[in-house]
């Protein structure tokens, strides 16, 4: 099955589950209420979006020169910098690093750029046990589950989803709390910290003029990930530079304020290097993986390369009514929502990946709460015309839209044919594409131009 089949099916059955779309209507009302105070909190909201805006895109119109200075910097201090263009060669290093320095264990902070080279299969099939330590990201991988979102990977869990699969998992009480539960947690990440050979976290900002990983998290698990195993890797994609160290004075509050509502992240660390010889903890080797993956195909596409500037807040997900509907599983995707949406045509192929430019009401709701102003929607519109030239969509569908655009295109042509026929000619959608649960809406008996001509003819007659 295609995976544009695949997904106007998956759609099709998620959009009437209630009880997932109750669970995604309380968590990201949740959310919504918390945005709304983190908001409140700026006194020029749209100036700071503005200015982060601004940096972004002198960012893509330097991206070499901040790529290359980043590189630079960090590598002085002997931190090696490996660039990977796409997922087998991320993978290679990786299971170069592991059996190097013969890891069995891998401790891992939560990062999507993890998740798109599925990093934790290529841990596994060298015999290195992968653990997820962001509690959400903990949860989807007990439960053998990828992400669901980007920012809240269990948003689709309630708190009695995640008591029974601890109790099925682990055997924890049934009715445990998410307070104990979060301790019984701790208790097993503890463990595995203080155990793993090598620990992983992505990078929320490459600072150039410093060389330095921003990480920002809630946790701590991510410094823990990285104090005691003996190297750490970074994996980041390269649209994650920034040029100045002093900006994450605006980037860390409207990442944060746009994807938790807090004023700022609990834990925000910087890193520069290995553990330096006056220093008691961190790791003896630091590794940066560099990843292109598709990203230079974004960068250059004029109509898409805005969309390298998202900071992945996971704003436009939360907003969107389509992902409110139909989850982050069905776009069968690391990046969901409006901007995977954007994103994974030209990071997976146009050929897969081009339904998704569809998957929008293009309400607008994406691009207006964006913190970096990515026209999400303009960008989405780009995409499907792309789709149709390249002649990715079905021919009936070419055929059919024709002859609606003909019809359709002058008055006196649409209103030639009588409701019957029009009638006649749209009952097919009912059993193909439209789905089985909607009915295409009856045509009048008599057009709204005749409708009209009568009661104008009788006010008249009246007026007489
Ligand atoms: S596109 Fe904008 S709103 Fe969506 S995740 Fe990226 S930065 Fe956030």
């Amino acid at each position: 099955m295609s995976q544009s089949s695949k997904f106007t099916k998956a759609a099709s059955s998620i959009a009437f589950d209630e009880k997932h779309r109750s669970t995604i209507k309380f968590n990201i009302s949740r959310y919504d209420a918390a945005v709304r105070k983190g908001m409140a909190r700026y006194n020029n909201l749209e100036k700071a979006k503005n200015q982060a805006a601004a940096i972004k895109r002198d960012v893509l119109a330097n991206w070499d020169k901040y790529l290359i200075e980043f590189e630079e910097k960090i590598s002085s201090r002997g931190v090696e910098v490996l660039w990977a263009k796409d997922t087998t060669e991320a993978t290679g290093y990786i299971e170069k690093i592991l059996i190097d320095n013969e890891a069995k264990l891998l401790v891992k902070s939560k990062s999507m750029t993890t998740e798109e080279i599925e990093l934790n299969h290529t841990a596994e099939k060298k015999g290195c046990e992968s653990v997820e330590t962001d509690l959400g990201e903990f949860i989807v991988q007990v439960a053998g589950e990828r992400p669901y979102h980007i920012v809240t990977p269990a948003m689709h869990k309630s708190k009695g989803d995640i008591a029974r699969l601890f109790n099925e998992k682990f055997g924890t009480p049934i009715d445990s709390t998410p307070e104990e539960l979060t301790e019984y947690v701790r208790q097993v990440l503890r463990k595995k910290y203080t155990r793993a050979d090598v620990g992983v976290t992505g990078a929320n900002f490459l600072i150039a003029d410093i060389g330095g990983i921003s990480v920002t998290e809630n946790e701590g698990n991510g410094l823990m990930s990285t104090a005691f195993p003996k190297v750490h890797i970074v994996i980041a994609g390269i649209e994650k530079i920034i040029p100045k160290m002093s900006q994450l004075g605006l980037f860390y509050p409207l990442l944060a304020a746009h994807g938790t509502g807090q004023q700022i992240t609990a834990y925000n660390t910087i890193f520069t290097g290995a553990r330096r010889s006056d220093e008691v903890d961190g790791p003896e080797k630091m590794i940066v993986i560099l990843l292109d993956n598709g990203r230079t195909n974004v960068y250059n596409d004029n109509e898409a390369y805005e969309a390298l500037a998202c900071i992945r807040c996971g704003a436009c997900l939360n907003g969107c009514p389509v992902y409110k509907t139909i989850g982050g599983y069905t776009y069968d995707t690391t990046y969901s929502g409006p901007i995977g949406s954007v994103l994974t045509p030209f990071l997976r192929g146009f050929k897969d990946f081009s339904h998704l430019s569809f998957a929008s009401s293009l309400c607008g709701k994406c691009a207006e709460v964006c913190p970096v102003k990515i026209p999400l929607t303009e960008i989405l519109l780009a995409n499907r015309r792309k789709t149709v030239e390249q002649n990715l969509r079905p021919s009936a569908e070419k055929i059919i839209m024709k002859g609606f655009r003909i019809i359709s295109s002058k008055r006196s042509t649409f209103d030639s044919f009588p409701s019957v026929i029009k009638n006649t000619g749209i009952y097919p959608f009912n059993f193909v594409g439209w789905g089985p649960k909607r009915l295409m809406p009856v045509f009048a008996k008599k057009s709204f131009s005749q409708q009209y001509k009568e009661i104008e003819n009788r006010n008249s007659k009246n007026k007489e």
